[in-house]
């Protein structure tokens, strides 16, 4: 089994939710971190801001490129069908 797999058995990986997406932390020029989908009805799907009503963890990723490509990856491993 691959470091991979036996990480993805992890309750807490798991307990992570499915949904990702980049987000603007600090600045709104380019996203420079992560965060779970927002589910708030007042949350507009587009919107990469990050707000009270959105779900923990924000994490920030200095490279916007990894931000994208963080995202993608997690909603591809964790992506419907799983
Ligand atoms: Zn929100």
């Amino acid at each position: 089994m691959s470091a991979l797999d036996r990480l993805r058995r992890e309750p807490s990986i798991q307990a992570l939710p499915n949904r990702w997406r980049a987000v603007y932390v600090e600045q709104d020029a380019e996203p420079d971190g992560i965060a779970p989908v927002c589910s708030d009805d007042d949350h507009e799907d587009g919107d990469g801001s990050v707000y009270d009503c959105c779900p923990e963890p924000v994490i920030e990723v200095p490279d916007p490129h990894l931000a994208e490509y963080l995202a993608a990856l997690l909603n591809a491993d964790r992506g419907e069908g799983r």
